[in-house]
């Protein structure tokens, strides 16, 4: 009995439906499966739906990205509840952030006499949270790129002609927000940020947990975030990051996480709820 903690949608960077990626979890066996879209939960009433149908244990969450020192992190929140009026309006704010980026990049690619047209990225991207990786597809479509990954090494990534950075929430309002809203949160995917030095300060501010599983962490990588997380007393999370068939095969099902990792992030909110998490 496993679970996959961290999955994402076409209502972000993802390409399976949540009825598709729910499908795809059951093929594979999961009993819990969480979505973490980058700053939306517009997918989470689909999930839990296709979840009950299938008889799999839903999760809500959602991937933030925030910045400590200037150091980009990435946090997931879960078990937060998706109608708390402030975290659904911070939502609001990130996913007006992303638009006005996808222009402020798409007007860089004009300049440099690419054209691709704005529209196309936001009626291809169809969600309120659009990303670098809709632009990637549009300059894919359009033949300007032969890959995902040429886009973003000519254009997309850090310092290339077309990046544009992004407005971040500081790590410690990231937190308390998720607290707030009933959830924890969780450091994502650490062994891509290497940010390891910042973990002290995020443990301060109130870190709950960190995901020492995740597809792109070797096992030695695992095994010294699991380490980290018993210095720290941190929760243990793990999740594949599928973004479905965005980059090459889905990931979904191939990160299983033990199912008493789960168990005790309910154990850590039913304290700090001081009652129980169904
Ligand atoms: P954004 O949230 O708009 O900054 O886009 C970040 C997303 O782009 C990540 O979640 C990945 O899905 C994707 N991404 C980032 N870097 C790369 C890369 N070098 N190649 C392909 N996809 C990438
Ligand atoms: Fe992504
Ligand atoms: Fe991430
Ligand atoms: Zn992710």
């Amino acid at each position: 009995m496993f679970a996959d903690l961290h999955l994402h949608t076409r209502y972000s960077d993802g390409t399976f439906t949540p009825a598709q990626l729910a499908a795809e979890g059951h093929r594979h066996g999961l009993a819990v499966m969480a979505v973490t879209d980058h700053d939306t939960v517009e997918g989470c009433g689909e999930m839990a739906e296709a979840c009950a149908r299938l008889g799999i244990e839903f999760v809500p969450g959602v991937e933030l990205t925030a910045e400590f020192d200037g150091i980009e992190i990435h946090l997931l929140a879960y078990f937060m509840d998706i109608r708390h009026p402030e975290f659904l309006a911070r939502m609001i704010e990130f996913q007006g952030v992303r638009q006005q980026r996808i222009r402020d990049m798409v007007t860089r690619l004009n300049q440099m006499q690419i054209s691709i047209r704005v529209e196309r990225v936001f009626e291809l991207a169809n969600c309120r949270a659009p990303g670098r990786p809709h632009v990637a597809r549009v300059l894919v479509e359009s033949g300007i790129c032969t890959s995902h990954e040429e886009a973003f090494d000519r254009f997309l990534k850090k310092n290339r002609p077309a990046w544009v950075p992004k407005f971040k929430i500081s790590a410690a309002d990231a937190i308390s927000l998720v607290h707030r809203a009933g959830g924890l949160a969780v450091m994502a995917h650490p062994g891509l940020n290497r940010a390891d030095d910042i973990i002290p300060d995020l443990v301060t501010s109130g870190l709950d947990g960190i995901e020492c599983f995740h597809t792109k962490h070797s096992t030695t990588t695992s095994a010294y975030y699991l380490e980290i997380a018993d210095r720290f007393g941190l929760l243990v999370t793990g999740g594949s990051d599928c973004h479905g068939l965005n980059k090459g095969k889905p990931l979904v099902g191939t990160m299983r996480l033990p199912l008493v990792y789960v168990e005790k992030m309910k154990s850590r909110l039913a304290e700090r709820r001081g009652g129980t998490v169904a």
